[in-house]
């Protein structure tokens, strides 16, 4: 009987864990990077809570989009200055050789700086690589692209991995980088999970505003 109540209990665990993840994670999609600071800074637990619920449903994936980051930035030389926006738990610091400056709102690894991506404690034209991976949410996209713009140095590279289904219009997208100062080199769209989107930087974002550059909140199914 108290077996049975155990289990009971660790399904209704189990629930809770996804249904306040869904929450959070709407939070985030709908709200600006501002207001997702002020959240977790009001909150830290909400934050590990959303990363177990993140980390449950990378799994599921057949890859990782960070191995796939990885693997590349292994091709390249590791003198190259990386940013990781988002950096969640440094998996990315922790594979490669380069020097690798990680930003997120709370630090789940001692190597994360605190902060919000929207403004990064980084000189102007300091970083080689800039990387958003699964880390473009909130609203004010423009602002924070327009950061890793100005930390980028002309001719770094700005590397995105996100989910697909967040796409609404790839090639409206696409020119909307240019209009912010980035060149598409290369974009692998085979995977049904993620897109990988590679683009150099071209000059400083142009202002005005970029209608392309929408993405749909990443609402996970319930399960
Ligand atoms: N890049 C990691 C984590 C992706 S999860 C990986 O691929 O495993 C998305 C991460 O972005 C979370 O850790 C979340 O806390 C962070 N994030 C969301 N909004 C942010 C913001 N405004 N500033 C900094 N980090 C943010």
């Amino acid at each position: 009987r108290s077996g049975r109540s155990a289990a009971l209990r660790a399904r209704m665990e189990e629930w809770l864990l996804g249904a306040r993840f869904r929450y959070l994670n709407q939070q985030l999609y709908t709200g600006s990077s501002q207001d997702a600071a002020r959240l977790f800074r009001a909150d830290p637990a909400a934050f590990h809570l959303y990363h177990r619920g993140f980390e449950r449903q990378v799994r599921r994936w057949p890859e990782r989009p960070v191995q796939r980051i990885v693997r590349y930035l292994r091709r390249r030389p590791a003198s190259l200055v990386v940013a990781d926006f988002g950096c969640g738990d440094c998996t990315l610091a922790a594979s490669v050789k380069n020097q690798v400056h990680c930003f997120d709102l709370v630090p789940l690894s001692p190597r994360v700086t605190v902060c919000d991506m929207a403004k990064v404690p980084l000189a102007a034209e300091s970083v080689d690589v800039a990387v958003f991976c699964l880390a473009l949410m909130g609203t004010n996209l423009q602002e924070i692209l327009g950061e890793a713009n100005r930390v980028l140095r002309l001719g770094g590279t700005l590397m995105v991995a996100e989910v697909a289904s967040r796409f609404e219009d790839i090639r409206a997208f696409l020119k909307a980088m240019t209009q912010l100062g980035f060149r598409t080199v290369s974009k692998d769209l085979s995977s049904s999970y993620f897109y990988l989107l590679e683009f150099a930087k071209t000059g400083p974002a142009r202002p005005g505003p970029a209608p392309g550059l929408r993405l749909r909140p990443c609402l996970y199914k319930r399960r």
